[in-house]
């Protein structure tokens, strides 16, 4: 029995879901330009999909799991659930107008036309927000609708907005942040509900190792409470005697975000030889 995953065959979540399987130990042998791949040291199957068709296949169970974005799993609506986001893929889908118009709020948008390849997330925006506008629902290169004259605005993925900005377009109301997500089949069999949990748990020891930094440092001991005082550790600090008299080395780990404030307080407190150190993976 094996897990089957349906992963973007190519595209911008296609290095990132590799890296992710790659990083939680799974080994893919015969890869790249196939329909189908096998790990060759976890019960897992890989199929290689248009991201659009993701939610469907799970859905079906054709796959049990998959990768796909935030944007594509919610516009497609199928009975699918979220069960991770990874932390890659980020983007955000917004709505942008011509360069030079005034936005003046979300009224802006009242009887204009809007073109999209996100007609049921634009739409429940609309909804939510009491707005009536035209949707347009194209298929790509949305970012041409309004220098053609199709639409007054158009609503697309973002993330740098330089593409909105060649076409003379600037974003002007974001409707949806997303990132890529792992979704499951709704009717997974125990034993691959099993397999998912095993999985979800390397994934998670890849994620909290990337959060986090391993650190070790000289202290004077006469000011090693104070200093042990900022490291938070897994458990507490590990304090070790250096050979030379008076000073001890500290281990510990420390979370990305609190990372370069922790490490100004430490040298006021008269740590010496810092050293920083990626983890690979954190089980706690
Ligand atoms: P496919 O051939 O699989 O249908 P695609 O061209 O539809 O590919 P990509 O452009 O590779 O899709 O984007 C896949 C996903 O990557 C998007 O659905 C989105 O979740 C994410 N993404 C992240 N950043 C961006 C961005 N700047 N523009 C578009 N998508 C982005
Ligand atoms: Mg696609």
């Amino acid at each position: 029995m094996v897990l089957k995953i349906a992963v973007q065959k190519s595209g911008r979540l296609y290095d990132d879901s590799i890296k992710l399987l790659k990083e939680c130990g799974i080994d893919i042998s015969n890869g790249v330009n196939k329909l189908k791949a096998e790990a060759s040291n976890f019960p897992l199957e890989i199929y290689f999909l248009r991201d659009d068709d993701i939610p469907q296949y799970v859905e079906d169970g054709v796959a049990d799991i998959g990768i796909a974005g935030e944007n594509v799993v919610y516009e497609k609506k199928k009975k699918v659930a979220v069960v991770q986001k990874l932390g890659f893929g980020k983007c955000r889908l917004s709505i942008a107008i011509d360069k030079g118009a005034e936005y003046t709020g979300i009224s802006f948008l009242q009887g204009k036309r809007i073109a999209t390849t996100y007609p049921v997330l634009v739409q429940q925006f609309l909804k939510d927000n009491q707005v009536d506008a035209e949707i347009h629902e194209i298929s790509g290169s949305v970012e041409i609708a309004p220098g053609i004259g199709l639409a007054d605005a158009i609503c697309d993925l973002v993330s740098s907005g330089s593409t909105l900005f060649m076409n003379g377009l600037k974003e002007v109301q974001p409707i949806l942040q997303s990132q890529a997500v792992l979704i499951k089949n709704d009717d997974l069999t125990e034993e691959k509900e099993q397999l998912l949990q095993k999985l979800l748990f390397r994934i998670g020891a890849v994620r909290k190792a990337k959060n986090n930094k391993y650190i070790l440092l000289n202290a004077p001991n006469n000011n090693l409470s104070e200093i042990i005082g900022l490291l938070p550790g897994m458990k507490s600090p590990t304090v070790l005697p250096l050979a030379e008299e008076g000073w001890s080395s500290v281990h510990s780990v420390l979370n990305e975000n609190d990372f370069w404030d922790i490490i100004e307080k430490l040298k006021d407190a008269g740590a010496q030889g810092i050293l920083v150190v990626p983890i690979e993976k954190m089980i706690i």
